[in-house]
């Protein structure tokens, strides 16, 4: 980090510092008057706002200092027996606190429209990895990017994207995205012209979460989908639902006939696999296989399957 950045850095944690000081003082006067303390709802609201504002702040340093690293977690093919992909899934490495789970730092960032920064950064990484892979004669196997449909709004995605994969010369079959349902792009046309000049330069795409959202349906008819990626919600109604086993063996079935392929999340039980692979279910991910691990286990892991 530049010592220009660093300086901004501490100034922007001084300014918030001053906000949280300024509720902290109100909430000191009131104290000191000994009447029961009322936080309005303005005041609980304004609290909330400052602690975001940190948040955000905080996830720009980590992306700016290179905290913020991605798991893999692989996908297993039940038919060949060996892993065929993995996915990238984003960690907070923080010096004190540990490893931090993306449902902390992905949500703020959705909701300021910044999640492109850890996409794309992200991205970076994996094709650097890739790249890595390749120069020293490990052969990759394809990983997925998790792309938020907010990332959509920019018109100019399909290109920074090309310009990322090209920068370290990865070919794009080892690279595929994976689009979210978490949040939902209001521009359609757009999503569906993007995925389309995604899957031109010869991406593939999975369509994740497959299930739980409102729009699963519409994309998939609509968009070119390689891979769809059944919501682990339903693997945990393998052995509890008749009605939810039957909703998978419809989308397992509806998959085959529109001849994608289909990857069954979240299979944590043998039980779970084995009903899985019974209906034709042939791609699994999930802690029974293996757990999104560091870098340097999938490596291994990867040299002792070639
Ligand atoms: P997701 O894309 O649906 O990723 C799958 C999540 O399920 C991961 O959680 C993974 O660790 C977890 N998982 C995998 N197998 C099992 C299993 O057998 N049982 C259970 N209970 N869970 C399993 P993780 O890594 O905490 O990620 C949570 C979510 O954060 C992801 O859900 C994705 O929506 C988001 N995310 C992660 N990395 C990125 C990223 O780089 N960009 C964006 N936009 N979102 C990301
Ligand atoms: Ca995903
Ligand atoms: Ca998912």
């Amino acid at each position: 980090m530049s010592s220009e950045n660093s300086k901004q850095t501490i100034s922007n944690q001084q300014s918030s510092t001053e906000g949280l000081s300024t509720v902290a003082d109100r909430s000191f006067l009131v104290m000191q008057k000994k009447e029961p303390i009322i936080f309005s709802d303005g005041f609980l609201q304004e609290a909330e706002e400052i602690k975001e504002q940190i948040l955000l702040k905080q996830i720009s340093f980590a992306l700016e200092t290179s905290q913020i690293i991605f798991y893999l977690q692989p996908v297993f093919n039940t038919k060949k027996l060996k892993f065929i992909s993995a996915e990238a899934l984003a960690r907070w490495q923080h010096p004190e606190q540990g490893l931090i789970s993306p449902d902390i730092f992905i949500p703020p960032f959705e909701r300021h429209s910044r999640i492109h920064e850890i996409d794309l950064y992200i991205l970076d990484a994996v094709c650097s990895f890739q790249h890595s892979l390749l120069k020293e004669g490990i052969r990759p196997l394809p990983i997925s990017v998790n792309l938020s449909q907010l990332d959509f709004y920019d018109q100019a995605l399909s290109d920074k994207i090309l310009f990322i994969v090209e920068k370290y010369g990865v070919p794009h079959f080892l690279i595929c995205f994976e689009i979210t349902e978490s949040t939902y792009m209001d521009n359609q046309k757009q999503l569906l012209a993007t995925l389309q000049s995604l899957k031109n330069l010869g991406f593939s795409i999975l369509l994740d979460d497959f299930g739980s959202g409102y729009s699963s349906l519409d994309i998939l008819s609509k968009a070119p989908i390689d891979i769809l990626k059944i919501d682990k919600d339903f693997i945990q109604m393998i052995g509890c639902s008749k009605k939810g086993e039957r909703a998978l063996q419809t989308i397992v079935n509806l998959s085959i006939d529109l001849k994608i392929d289909v990857i069954a999340e979240g299979v944590e039980t043998k039980e779970q696999s084995n009903f899985l692979a019974a209906i034709g279910c042939t791609h699994i991910q999930g802690y029974f296989y293996a757990k999104p691990m560091p870098i340097k286990a999938y490596k291994e892991i990867l040299q002792a399957s070639r």
